[in-house]
């Protein structure tokens, strides 16, 4: 279960980045390619937040279309199927992936910190 580690990572990243403050959400964003499971992502995101402070805090995943570049005929190749990594237009091999692998925090959705809730 790739999660696992996956989330213990998003962790880091998340808890360097927050400077101590509470976070609601935390935005990803997921290749395509890198065949994470969602429910399964959110579900290990709980495990290994549980005791810590980012605890309850929720994982919003927007996922990223895989994209090939030819090298051969130029042409751009938005994948339906992850499974068939060829050019769309010459059907050529010889591609570049250019989207699809990343896994990104993108930013996070802070709490207000108590001292600056006005009432
Ligand atoms: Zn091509």
């Amino acid at each position: 279960m790739h999660e696992l580690s996956l989330c213990q990572s998003i962790y880091g990243i998340t808890d360097r980045a927050r400077e101590g403050r509470p976070v609601v959400t935390v935005r990803l964003r997921v290749g395509a390619l890198r065949q994470v499971v969602p429910e399964t992502l959110t579900y290990c995101w709980g495990v290994v937040t549980d005791t810590t402070p980012l605890a309850g805090s929720m994982l919003d995943i927007e996922p990223v279309a895989a994209e090939l570049s030819c090298r051969s005929c130029g042409a751009t190749t938005v994948l339906a199927d992850r499974f068939l990594i060829a050019c769309g237009t010459c059907d050529g091999a010889d591609v570049e992936v250019v989207h699809g692998e990343e896994l990104v925090v993108a930013s996070l959705d802070l709490a207000e910190p108590a001292s600056a809730v006005r009432s």
